[in-house]
């Protein structure tokens, strides 16, 4: 049965075909052991408990039954991500004016804490997704956040947030990646490591240097797949979380052009750990499933 469902803020998250070959009622009865005495929607309002509902509905019917073949093929699940895009999980606290669902940071770790029951490493990457698409919307102009963030919220485009790099990762203000004005371009050089979705995604939301050394010479631009001197890494070798791929992105004299500059000069650090303080309640999120999981 189609339920058309009308959550937070007045946004609709889509249409989906609520399964009835389980219960997906959290009561405790219904999960055994030391979890079965936490019903994770106590606390919550009725709007989060709708939405959780979606997004557990979602896990069970159309990541879990295929998270192990996503893993042991290394498929990044574009058409299954589009599907949760339709419930407004593209862009969850991005502002609906551009597409987004609006919803706050708290009613998002309830979404990826329910969806990461069904697929750990796609719910992890859909959460790095969502924060590039919450930094433009932010830290962007008019001009960028109706240009990239429309496309990102139905997740008919991907994005990718680059800030480590090989000679840098805890200590990320030391990054090296260059950005040198050259009339209306930056001319980037250098490289990121590990960075999901690298090679398989459209947007690449960097942090490069276009001044001194520390955190104040540090700048955010938005790199389209296709800039000529943009390129990947060979896909990295893990062990799980392979629906989702990791590579290293390449800046070789590659042009941006200034207009993709994310707020001022030397705010990119700023910006950046912005992003990650959402990023890690939602990474943080992803762990809570065991307890979750309906059995
Ligand atoms: C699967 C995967 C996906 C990733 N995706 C992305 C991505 O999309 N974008 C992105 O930008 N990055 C990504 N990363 C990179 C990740 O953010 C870095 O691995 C992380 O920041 C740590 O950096 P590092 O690996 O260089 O480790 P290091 O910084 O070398 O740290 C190694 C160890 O030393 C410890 N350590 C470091 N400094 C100190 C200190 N001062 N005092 C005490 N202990 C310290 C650390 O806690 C850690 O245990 C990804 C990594 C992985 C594995």
């Amino acid at each position: 049965m189609a339920a058309a469902r009308v959550l937070a803020r007045g946004v609709r998250l889509g249409s989906y075909s609520i399964g009835r070959s389980r219960s997906l009622t959290f009561s405790g009865v219904q999960r055994r052991g030391i979890a079965a005495c936490v019903d994770p929607s106590i606390g919550l309002t009725d709007e989060q408990k709708e939405f959780q509902k979606v997004a557990f509905d979602f896990a069970a019917n159309e990541m879990a039954p295929h998270m192990a073949e996503w893993d042991q093929k290394e498929m990044f699940p574009v058409e299954a991500m589009r599907k949760a895009a339709q419930l407004g999980f593209g862009g969850i606290y991005v502002n609906p004016d551009v597409g987004g669902s609006g919803l706050s940071r708290l009613d998002t770790s309830i979404i990826f804490e329910a969806l990461s029951t069904g697929c750990v490493s796609t719910t992890a990457y859909i959460s790095i997704h969502n924060m590039c698409a919450w930094m433009i919307d932010t830290f962007g102009n008019n001009e960028q956040r109706e240009k990239f963030c429309p496309d990102l919220c139905s997740m008919q485009k991907f994005a990718s947030y680059c800030l480590t790099e090989p000679g840098s990762g805890s200590d990320a203000a030391s990054l090296l990646t260059s950005a040198k004005l050259q009339g209306d371009h930056y001319i980037l050089n250098g490289s990121k490591a590990f960075i999901s979705g690298g090679g398989d995604t459209d947007v690449y939301v960097v942090m490069c240097r276009t001044g001194g050394k520390g955190p104040k010479g540090i700048s955010c631009l938005v790199v389209e797949k296709g800039t000529p001197g943009l390129s990947f890494g060979k896909k990295e070798k893990k062990v799980g979380w392979n629906s989702q791929p990791t590579r290293a992105v390449i800046f070789e004299d590659c042009a941006v052009p200034v207009t993709n500059l994310l707020g001022a000069e030397g705010e990119g650090f700023n910006i950046a750990m912005k992003g990650l303080n959402g990023g890690r309640i939602n990474i943080g999120e992803l762990f809570h499933n065991f307890d979750l999981k309906p059995f």
